[in-house]
């Protein structure tokens, strides 16, 4: 999992908030300004979580100290189905964070139309102080305390930040021992295949990342790229989801121009061969002198001369310091949150497009979402199954977006080539309607109708 405790690159005299619950509640704000038909009181009723659970408790450590741990679980929505969403292990886990993410899965799920709430959780710890054996009485001990707050058909957890499939095989035995003689497994998602994990799992967020691009080009926004054929590429990191992306677009034809981790870049205009830097980083434990590349820094990767920008590792990565310099066409938010609103706006007034994290990196909880049911059905798909299902949600939820985009009556000029646009920086960024804008008034117009249908009770 990505290191989160190293600090965004952000410049030092940077003056943009980059707190991740401010940059959620502007975002929400700009599509709540084009919700204004929606039934009065509706929208305060989507701004706070359902129910925010807060725990703490003991744990006996190695060295035979006690420690108390603090952990959350917010649940913001249910209108859709059972809340879903990670859990995170990490030092500045707060319930603030929390709640901000736990209200993004609602959105992400609805735009994918997987039958689930968002929901998220945290224990504020520093993972890389704990031994396995601590992490494993964390887990269970915090699974004891959420008891029925979390389960099945109520609200289903998965990883996140320092989690891992490791700790979802905890989170299942522990929540089994607590509720004997039930088919347990669908409590959690993001399990080890063999406690009945989903094929195509781990590779879900960067295939989807690319099935998404590859729906959206066909559409004809960018006219001057229609396919990801020979198109190139950049992509920040190289952890999950970079890589599946990397192969994904790559399979597609796509020349991957650039490639990253923590300790810097690599960059050929020719293309990068894939199983050179999977072999370069298995020995040397980065990408960086990869022979016959060029070194970059992660923040030259972002500005290179390509077609695609596809940041895949941190967020608050494109801000207004830097959303001028981007060169690339389209960019993909396969991260959580690497843009930043005034980046959006700058990037909105320069005709770049940005595909929303919402959509672009929904291909996780998409197959999350086919795990539980297969877990609930005791099925097991094959890979092929799994991939042509997700091809399907994510190119229906591309055209969702887009139809919804559409609908916005646009300033002519924004769209659709940069190239093309007389003088789009002169344009008012109020008047923009970006693609995570419109995601967002989607999502929220579909959760708002099931909360109308099914009646607000009694
Ligand atoms: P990962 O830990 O597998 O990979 C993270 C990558 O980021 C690594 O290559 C790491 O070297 C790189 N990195 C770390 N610090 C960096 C820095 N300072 N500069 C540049 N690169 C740095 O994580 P992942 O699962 O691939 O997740 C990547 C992003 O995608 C995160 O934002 C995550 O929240 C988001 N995401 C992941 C999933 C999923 O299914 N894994 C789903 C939705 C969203």
């Amino acid at each position: 999992m990505i290191d989160p405790i190293e600090p965004p690159l952000v410049g030092a005299d940077n003056p943009e908030e980059l707190n991740p619950l401010a940059i959620a509640r502007q975002q929400f704000n700009r599509a709540r300004e084009k919700l204004a038909g929606l039934k009065k009181g509706l929208i305060e009723f989507f701004e706070a979580p359902k129910r925010s659970v807060a725990v703490c408790f003991p744990v006996e450590m190695e060295d035979g100290s006690v420690r108390s741990f603090h952990g959350f679980r917010v649940l913001h929505s249910r209108v859709m189905g059972p809340g879903k969403g990670g859990i995170r292990y990490h030092r500045d886990v707060t319930a603030a964070e929390v709640a901000a993410l736990a209200a993004l899965m609602t959105w992400k799920c609805a735009i994918v139309k997987v039958p689930f709430g968002g929901a998220k959780g945290g224990v504020v710890c520093n993972p890389k102080e704990l031994s396995e054996t601590e992490l494993r009485r964390i887990t269970r001990r915090f699974v004891h305390e959420l008891g029925d707050n979390i389960g099945p058909h109520t609200d289903i957890p998965a990883p996140d930040l320092y989690t891992n499939e490791q700790t979802m095989a905890w989170i299942f035995d522990t929540y089994e021992a607590l509720h004997p003689g039930a088919n347990s497994r669908p409590v959690v998602t993001g399990k080890p295949i063999d406690l009945g994990g989903s094929a195509g799992r781990r590779d879900a967020t960067g295939l989807g990342a690319f099935l998404v691009t590859e729906r959206f080009l066909e559409l004809g926004l960018i006219p001057s790229m229609v396919s990801v054929a020979g198109a190139t590429v950049a992509i920040q990191g190289y952890g999950q989801v970079a890589k599946a992306a990397a192969h994904a677009f790559r399979d597609a034809g796509a020349i991957i121009v650039a490639l990253s981790d923590s300790q810097g870049g690599i960059y050929d205009p020719k293309g990068l061969d894939l199983m050179d830097v999977a072999n370069y980083k298995q020995e040397h434990g980065t990408v960086v002198g990869l022979p016959e590349t060029k070194t970059i820094t992660n923040e030259d990767l972002l500005e290179l001369e390509c077609d695609i920008l596809i940041p895949a590792a941190l967020g608050n990565q494109i801000r207004q310091d830097n959303a001028g310099r981007i060169q690339a066409k389209l960019v993909i938010e396969a991260a959580n949150a690497p843009v930043t609103p005034a980046a959006d706006d700058i990037l909105s007034a320069r005709g770049i497009f940005v595909l929303p994290d919402i959509l672009a990196n929904a291909g996780g909880v998409t197959v999350s979402y086919f795990e539980w049911v297969q877990n609930i059905e005791n099925e097991e798909w094959d890979l092929d199954d799994v991939n042509r299902r997700l091809k399907w949600r994510m190119r229906r939820a591309v055209d969702d977006v887009v139809e919804c985009w559409r609908g916005f009556d646009l300033p002519t000029g924004l769209i659709p080539e940069i190239d093309d646009a007389e003088d789009p920086s002169a344009l008012a960024t109020s008047d923009i309607v970006d693609l995570r804008t419109a995601a967002l008034v989607l999502a929220v117009r579909r959760v708002a109708q099931a909360t109308l249908e099914r009646g607000i009770w009694p």
